[in-house]
């Protein structure tokens, strides 16, 4: 895992860490664009975006979808509301390029 998250599953650089289970790690970006910011992200496989996933991890998407919500929830934005985000490729925002779910929430949304 070369992106910058690699390192910081390796903990070769530092990130401030909300989640860890067996199966995704969930930290703050470290340019947040609203007050709850969280990256939730597979730990164990390389999937650089998500036209890189398949069936096989038809239970990782899936498990990062309920731990948003559960983040969510801790976070004290459930009720509220949260927008959660997931940028694919160049003209999709992506630049990281190891899968990730952006959470956002504690402000009003806007666009679309
Ligand atoms: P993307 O644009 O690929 O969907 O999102 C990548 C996100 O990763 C951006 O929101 C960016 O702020 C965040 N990010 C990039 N490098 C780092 C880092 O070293 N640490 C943390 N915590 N977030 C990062």
């Amino acid at each position: 895992m070369d992106t910058i998250f690699g390192k910081i599953i390796r903990r070769e650089i530092p990130a401030d860490i909300v989640h860890e289970d067996d199966h995704v790690i969930a930290f703050k970006d470290v340019n947040p664009q609203a007050p709850v910011h969280l990256l939730i992200i597979p730990k164990n496989e390389e999937i650089p975006t998500l036209n890189d996933a398949d069936e096989a991890q038809q239970g990782l998407l899936g498990h990062m979808l309920l731990t948003a919500s559960k983040l969510a929830a801790d976070h004290g934005i459930a009720e509220s509301g949260y927008r959660l985000i997931m940028n694919c490729n160049k003209e999709g925002g992506q630049t990281v390029y190891h899968l990730h779910l952006h959470l956002l929430g504690g402000r009003q949304m806007k666009g679309f």
